[in-house]
């Protein structure tokens, strides 16, 4: 997970928008797809960013799957 969010994309210099993505998480014991993530995509080659204001709640639900053992569960924030 990226922490830091840049002003345009390291990777290709494209413009960076407020968006959202997809996040997995592997807990190896199951997986947890998180749909409608809000985050920072760059328009051009689509790498994104996730804060950190984000990426607590991300955590959230990993340690709440995590718990209850799930092997497969999909979410959506938006
Ligand atoms: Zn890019």
């Amino acid at each position: 997970m990226k922490r830091h969010i840049p002003s345009k994309c390291p990777l290709c210099g494209g413009k960076i928008e407020r968006g959202t993505t997809t996040f997995t998480v592997d807990l190896k014991t199951g997986v947890v797809v998180v749909r409608n993530v809000p985050a920072l995509v760059c328009l051009q080659c689509g790498e994104d960013w996730i804060e950190n204001s984000t990426s607590i709640q991300l955590e959230d639900i990993a340690a709440r799957a995590k718990m209850q053992n799930t092997q497969l569960e999909m979410i959506s924030m938006a």
